[in-house]
């Protein structure tokens, strides 16, 4: 089952009783946080437990079902914690200051035509939540094959959790090998017996990336005396310096997968989970890793939302390797890979075409083969570029919530 968060927002403010019962959900997960942290357990039914009798007093007037909803949220916390806690990143503990609420679907009606939603707050009790839909929305709540799940109620916004059977990957006809870079992906696109060289370009991240992490060096130098003032505006930073990479990386993510879906491509990547970051190494190499990393998530899981199959093959001597004889070079140094066989090519697509080799030999990229000879090296295909940043999901935003 694949789950897809869409944030909606509400035409008026919240009433006062959803509002009342925010605080309440808040307060409740924090109370479960600390039970578990006491009884040493992180699983909802353990949470619910040893603690449910104490929270209905805690909470006479709660309805249940939020109150198992609270275990729920407090149960994912408490396994992040311990999670950090082991990695020694952290030994605070966890403590939720804003308003949120998690409803499960029994406990909640959408009628998804008028776009209402129906909570109770207490027996007897209930409030509508008129959700504002736009054409984006309207793709979501009008699509009867998806079934809805969870709803996230946050001061200022609902997110409605959608959920869809994993759609069986098509018959692949075509391929697109792509190597992941700093600054853009490269590849190529194997289709019958042609093969031309492909690109998506997206400088604007890299850049993005130095200049918050040059800004949260100043900061932090600056505010050296004051260290928890530095922390919040850092913490400030990074939430920008994401969303602002992020809404990149879903357009990249999105033209790579729209065009594999029409052309009923399989994809190829490079399994970046051999790059290990090294502690010791510069701290540059470990801020670049992530939006290649985040990059490959968010491809993987349209992917796997539209039935596109991805591949994910070992990139080991992808960019030393001539993918025509065989030879494996030293270094891998300079723009354009040169072989001692006379095979040249720009090193980013050269290693794109190791990864499809990798691919096709292991039986993965269906009945396709790379045919140097009909390689076009003069014809490049451009996936994305900045300038193509026009919007293509106006008035929301969609994230990953979980694939279960
Ligand atoms: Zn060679």
């Amino acid at each position: 089952m694949l789950v897809r968060g869409v944030a909606f927002s509400l035409d008026s403010e919240l009433p006062f009783e959803a509002r009342s019962l925010l605080e309440d959900f808040r307060l409740a997960v924090n109370n479960a946080v600390r039970a578990g942290l006491q009884a040493r357990v992180t699983s909802r039914n353990a949470l619910a437990k040893i603690a449910y009798r104490d929270f209905r007093e805690l909470h006479p007037r709660m309805y249940s079902q939020h109150l198992v909803s609270a275990f729920d949220v407090a149960g994912s916390i408490l396994k992040n914690h311990r999670r950090r806690v082991l990695k020694c990143a952290t030994s605070r503990i966890p403590y939720v200051k804003r308003q949120m609420m998690k409803v499960e679907n029994q406990a909640y009606k959408l009628d998804r035509k008028s776009g209402v939603i129906d909570l109770p707050i207490r027996a007897g009790c209930h409030v509508e939540l008129r959700l504002v839909a736009s054409q984006y929305h309207r793709k979501y709540l009008d699509d009867m094959s998806l079934s809805l799940g969870s709803l996230t109620i946050l001061p200022n916004r609902v997110i409605v959790a959608f959920r869809k059977e994993t759609p069986k990957p098509y018959v692949v006809e075509s391929a697109l090998s792509l190597d992941t870079n700093e600054r853009s992906l490269d590849g190529v696109f194997v289709e019958g017996d042609g093969a031309k060289a492909i690109k998506a370009e997206f400088p604007d991240i890299a850049i993005i990336q130095q200049r918050h992490h040059d800004r949260r060096k100043r900061l932090q130098k600056k505010k050296a005396h004051d260290r928890r003032t530095s922390r919040d505006l850092c913490r400030r930073e990074g939430a920008r310096e994401h969303q602002r990479i992020d809404y990149r990386l879903h357009q990249v993510a999105n033209s790579v997968v729209k065009f594999a879906e029409e052309r009923k491509s399989a994809i190829i990547l490079e399994d970046l989970k051999g790059f290990k970051s090294k502690r010791s190494k510069e701290l540059n190499r470990r801020l670049s890793m992530w939006p290649r990393r985040k990059l490959h998530q968010t491809i993987e899981y349209k992917a796997q939302w539209r039935g596109v199959p991805v591949v994910k093959v070992d990139p080991r001597n992808s960019s030393r390797t001539c993918p025509i004889c065989g030879r494996i070079q030293d270094s891998r140094m300079g723009a354009e890979f040169k072989c001692e066989c006379g095979w040249h090519l720009d090193r980013h697509i050269n290693a794109s075409i190791n990864l499809l080799q990798t691919a096709i030999s292991k039986g993965m990229a269906g009945g396709l083969w790379f045919n140097p000879g009909a390689f076009q090296h003069d014809v490049m295909m451009i996936l994305y570029e900045p300038a193509m940043a026009a919007r293509s999901e106006p008035n929301g935003t969609s994230g990953v919530v979980g694939v279960t």
